[in-house]
């Protein structure tokens, strides 16, 4: 399997990040949990989890994280972020509010929390061409809206004309949550990006 040995350090600092953990593990790839910047030594690759930005945002201060983290992702480390995570990436947040942090290295604008309180949660199949014919589980919570892409970005998925998988140079971005659908081909397709 081509996933053995890797390892991919999975920001640990609040959200989802165990599942993402375990999804790794379940593909023979090597799982680290990053809280600190010691912690990235010797990753091959990068998880951005979903949960909240504007607290995975904070913590990113505080633990010293923040310009580790992007010096990794500017150094094209292969990177995969969802929902919270893609929220940290985006280069515009429409309802950013002074304070809150972001890595600003992806070219998409974005909308916090834009379902609305009636479809806060939902799952949807989705058509990704790169995982085959066989849709993939959506599972889309508090999930924001990618309101516009950069021309460096290219589509992967949309979900009712709207973009929802994204991938732009080492970086894979997805608006759903991809560790929760017990699904593992997404996952499995972005370690193949990994060197
Ligand atoms: N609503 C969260 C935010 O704005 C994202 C939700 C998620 O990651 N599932 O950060």
């Amino acid at each position: 399997m081509p996933e053995d040995g890797m390892k991919v350090g999975v920001l640990a600092l609040q959200g989802a990040f165990r599942e993402h953990r375990e999804v790794f593990d379940g593909l023979g790839a090597e799982a680290i949990e990053v809280r600190v910047s010691e912690d990235l030594a010797g990753c091959d690759s990068l998880v951005l989890p979903g949960g909240e930005s504007t607290v995975i945002g904070k913590l990113l201060v505080s633990s010293g994280l923040l310009g580790p983290v992007g010096d990794r992702i500017r150094d094209g480390v292969p990177t995969f972020a969802t929902c919270a995570g893609l929220i940290l990436l985006a280069r515009e947040v429409l309802d950013r509010r002074d304070g809150d942090v972001g890595l600003d290295l992806l070219d998409l604008q974005v909308r916090r929390n834009a379902y609305g309180p009636q479809r806060q949660s939902f799952e949807v199949p989705l058509a990704i061409a790169a995982l085959g014919a066989r849709p993939f589980p959506g599972v889309f919570i508090r999930a924001p809206a990618i309101l516009a892409v950069g021309d460096g970005a290219e589509v992967l998925a949309h979900h009712d004309d709207q973009p929802v998988l994204v991938r732009s140079g080492s970086i894979w971005a997805a608006t759903f949550h991809p560790e929760l659908s017990g699904d593992l081909r997404l996952h499995q397709r972005f370690l193949q990006e990994v060197p």
